[in-house]
């Protein structure tokens, strides 16, 4: 079916995720794909939409596994011969009283936030299509957790040179930092979650920066946002929107008109680009 089009969301089967499914339903035309890590939970969410009267389609992914990743990329390119609407959603976050030692939060929050959404980007972004849209989903915590960075990582995080390897590196640092007990001399905030999130939005610049210069010719949009507060069993019953407010700016992004030239390359939240 090469020329039906198609979305994936990931992390899709609860929160933030499921409302985007929920909204690329109603809005996108073609596939939609719910994609969680358990298949259980995944074709859950596919039925609740069913009972809603919408049809979304269920493929597994889970962000921590390579091999997991790579099967959803073959299928793609077997059935649709690429992509044209990508949300990286999927995220964890441990909770505030949380007792896990910090470096071991680190390790794993990273493991997820960052490297699983940066293992998806480079399996694939190469098959989204011209005229496709991709949306990583950040948090406004990457732009209080920069401020809160010494001024010579601040720089490197604002830096329109950085590398994506500058970046994996400077990730890595984090955490082997954090183990060390370091992290705080180094320059680093007191916030695993919030270090990730500087990195998927540090990400998105770095690839928009490299669809310009290896794909101008394509039009693909690539921008980083926040969804807002929103209540879910990640940020609790106390934040103020919905999970189908939440999604109202990844939706936004992932469904800009193929005649926009951006935004492109931005953090985005309330449908509004931010400085960063
Ligand atoms: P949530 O309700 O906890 O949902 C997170 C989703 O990600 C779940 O479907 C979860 O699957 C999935 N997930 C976690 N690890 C995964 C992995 N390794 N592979 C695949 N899926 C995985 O959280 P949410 O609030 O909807 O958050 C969605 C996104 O918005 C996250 O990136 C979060 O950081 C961001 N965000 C949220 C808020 C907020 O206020 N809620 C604010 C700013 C940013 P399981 O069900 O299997 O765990």
């Amino acid at each position: 079916m090469p020329n039906v089009p198609v979305a994936v969301v990931t992390g899709s089967n609860k929160g933030i995720g499921f409302s985007i499914v929920r909204a690329l339903c109603l809005q996108f035309p073609g596939d939609v794909y719910v994609t969680a890590r358990d298949p259980g939970r995944g074709q859950e969410a596919v039925k609740k939409l069913q009972e809603e009267g919408l049809h979304a389609l269920f493929h597994q992914l889970d962000i921590d596994d390579l091999q997991s990743i790579r099967a959803l990329r073959d299928f793609l390119k077997e059935k649709y011969g690429g992509l044209d609407v990508l949300v990286n959603n999927a995220g964890i976050a441990f909770k505030m009283h949380d007792t896990t030692p910090f470096a071991v939060q680190a390790e794993v929050t990273l493991k997820t936030n960052f490297f699983g959404t940066r293992n998806v980007c480079t399996e694939l972004l190469p098959l989204v299509k011209p005229y496709g849209k991709v949306v990583n989903v950040s948090s406004m915590v990457s732009r209080s957790a920069l401020g809160k960075c010494s001024g010579e990582l601040q720089q490197k995080f604002r830096s329109d040179t950085i590398t994506e390897d500058e970046l994996v590196e400077l990730m890595t640092k984090f955490v082997e930092d954090t183990k060390k007990s370091v992290h705080e001399k180094e320059g680093w905030p007191n916030t695993a979650y919030g270090v990730s999130k500087i990195g998927v939005t540090v990400l998105s610049r770095i690839q928009a920066r490299m669809l310009n210069e290896k794909r101008k010719d394509d039009h693909i949009l690539l921008n980083a946002c926040c969804p807002g507060w929103v209540r879910t069993d990640m940020a609790g019953p106390k934040a103020p929107k919905s999970p189908d407010e939440g999604a109202e700016t990844p939706v936004y992004l992932a469904l800009l008109p193929s005649n926009a030239d951006g935004p492109h390359g931005q953090f985005v939240s309330e449908k509004t680009v931010q400085t960063w």
